[in-house]
């Protein structure tokens, strides 16, 4: 447990507190462990949003694998993508002939998301897989076959357990909603 049991000044309403998403991360390792089983996986976090919940994932996984990363920038406003992705920091090894397991914190519109799957394709990995922690379907613009899923939410704009705002309150243990006066 965090040493953080205050609600943030900022925060309106925790929508998914720090058990369940402990609850929720214990299920999604054990399938993800049964599904690849006898396999070698290759945990693809995308920064910075997904590294708290790849620490935690990757730890409840119960297979050989190796991490890397891949930071992305999509242009935009503070809360909405634009769907134009940069690649700030690309991945320090091969996946030709891997099976990745790409791990998100949220999908919004999709555009980001469909942008790196159609990147990594053409690297030629065995297989593909897309784990997100938080899914908005309300917002979507362009499908994204996903294979786990944490939590589906509304058309909220949600920060902590590595979501920002504005660059802070990655650190919140839990996920909540920002006060409309700090939006
Ligand atoms: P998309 O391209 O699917 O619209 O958005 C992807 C990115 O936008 C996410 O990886 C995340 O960084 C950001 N994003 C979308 N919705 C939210 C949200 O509700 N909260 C936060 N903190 N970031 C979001």
């Amino acid at each position: 447990m965090s040493n953080i049991d205050y609600l943030d000044y900022r925060i309106d309403k925790v929508l998914i507190t720090e058990e369940q998403i402990k609850e929720r991360i214990k299920e999604l390792g054990k399938q993800i462990t049964k599904d690849f089983k006898g396999k070698e996986l290759t945990v693809v976090s995308i920064l910075r949003g997904s590294f708290l919940f790849t620490a935690d994932l990757c730890r409840s996984i119960d297979l050989d694998q190796k991490l890397d990363f891949m930071a992305v920038s999509s242009y935009g406003n503070a809360t909405k993508s634009s769907g134009v992705v940069k690649v700030e920091k690309d991945l320090a090894e091969s996946i030709t002939g891997k099976n990745v397991l790409i791990i998100e914190d949220i999908i919004d519109t999709g555009l980001t998301l469909s942008h790196v799957l159609k990147l990594l394709k053409t690297r030629e990995p065995a297989s593909i897989k897309i784990c997100v922690l938080c899914n908005k379907p309300s917002n979507l613009q362009q499908h994204v076959s996903v294979d786990y899923c944490g939590f589906t939410i509304g058309d909220e704009f949600v920060v902590g357990y590595g979501l920002d705002h504005k660059g802070y309150l990655r650190n919140l243990p839990y996920i909540g909603i920002v006060k409309p006066e700090y939006q």
